[in-house]
């Protein structure tokens, strides 16, 4: 196989530039920012479909950072050192909203950034999905689970676009020798989540704060993982430090599982909420039970989350408390 993997030849880290592609959006802003600390040149690039020039504004002022409008199912031209591929909605109600431009932007974007890596000979790390698992039939999931995937369903653009994303990663890399890492990254939460993207985290805590009831679909009792933000940029930056052989798949997330009811609670405790608790019908397709088998990203990152379920809800409601009163976000030093 013919790796054209150039990293020993490259610049040091503070000539080096990074390409984030959904670098406007939750995750892509706190990789931009993680990285600016690592002394990277950044350019984020976004369409701005669900992130927001807000989310890095704080990054603005820095020379090292600069935004590109742009959709990645078009083709690009731009020169990096590596490439970190997440523009995509996230959110079941974003992704189900447009469900035909979130497989375009799965399929084509992975493609246009694929042939990108090939010309440049740099390293893409793809944000992958627990949900390639669908409704898992394996728990905890480790990575050599192919997965239960209904395709055609109300999530399958956003699942099957994000397996065909990992398929043409891998047919790039075997065809081509383009030097790819994928993570596939379980349910993450914290600031700069977007307070109406209808994800479980966001909506409960914005419902806590303004004294709405909160919302369990379903009875409640199916699980999530949640991974503080923090935690898996750490991992995605790893990811991309290791040696090239390194491909992934690899699991990032936390493997504290807690039912939707568990956590309506948590939220309410740590909110001093007076909301209620209110039941309403399953999400179609709603996966039941997710937990990652972690044991790989041990071995190969020596990569774990550290900061604590409360410890990561705590810093989130802060921000939406901060965000729903109109308080400016933090600037980036
Ligand atoms: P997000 O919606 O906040 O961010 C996605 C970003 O991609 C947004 O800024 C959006 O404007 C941009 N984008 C969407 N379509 C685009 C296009 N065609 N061209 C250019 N930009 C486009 O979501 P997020 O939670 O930050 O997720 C980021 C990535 O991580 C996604 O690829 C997602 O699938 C993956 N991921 C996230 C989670 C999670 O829990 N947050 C879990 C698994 C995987
Ligand atoms: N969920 C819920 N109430 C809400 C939003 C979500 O009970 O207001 C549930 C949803 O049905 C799912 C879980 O919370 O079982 C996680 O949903 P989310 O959209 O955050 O992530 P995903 O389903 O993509 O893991």
């Amino acid at each position: 196989m013919r790796h054209i993997d150039i990293a020993d030849r490259l610049p040091s880290r503070a000539s080096r530039t990074a390409l984030v592609t959904g670098g406007a959006g939750f995750l892509g802003s706190h990789l931009c920012e993680a990285l600016l600390h690592k002394k990277y040149n950044v350019i984020c690039l976004d369409n701005f479909f669900t992130g927001d020039r807000s989310n890095v504004e704080g990054l603005l002022h820095s020379d090292k950072f600069e935004i590109v409008r742009h959709d990645v199912t078009v083709p690009v031209q731009i020169e990096a050192n590596e490439i970190y591929n997440l523009a995509c909605p996230a959110s079941p109600l974003h992704y189900q909203a447009s469900p035909v431009e979130t497989t375009k932007t799965s399929v084509l974007g992975a493609i246009n950034m694929l042939d990108l890596a090939r010309r440049l000979g740099v390293r893409i790390l793809q944000a992958s999905t627990s949900e390639v698992y669908g409704d898992p039939t394996e728990h905890p999931q480790r990575e050599s689970y192919w997965g239960n995937v209904n395709p055609i369903g109300s999530r399958a653009c956003y699942d099957e676009g994000k397996r065909c994303a990992e398929t043409l990663f891998f047919d790039y890399h075997r065809a081509h020798g383009v030097p790819i890492k994928v993570a596939r990254i379980f349910n993450t939460y914290g600031p700069r989540m977007h307070p109406n993207d209808g994800r479980v985290v966001s909506t409960f805590i914005v419902q806590a704060l303004t004294g709405q009831d909160l919302t369990i679909f379903g009875d409640g009792t199916q699980t999530r993982s949640l991974c503080y933000v923090d935690d898996l940029i750490r991992g995605l930056v790893g990811l991309m430090e290791t040696d090239g052989n390194v491909t992934g798949p690899i699991n990032l997330g936390n493997p504290e599982e807690v039912s939707m009811a568990e956590l309506a609670e948590l939220v309410i405790s740590l909110t001093g909420s007076r909301s209620h608790i209110v039941r309403r019908p399953p999400a179609a397709d709603d996966p039941r039970q997710r937990r990652p088998d972690i044991s790989l990203a041990d071995e190969v990152l020596d990569w774990r989350p550290t900061v604590p379920m409360k410890v990561g809800l705590g810093r989130t409601i802060e921000y939406f408390d901060a965000l729903l009163s109109q308080r400016a976000p933090a600037v980036f030093p």
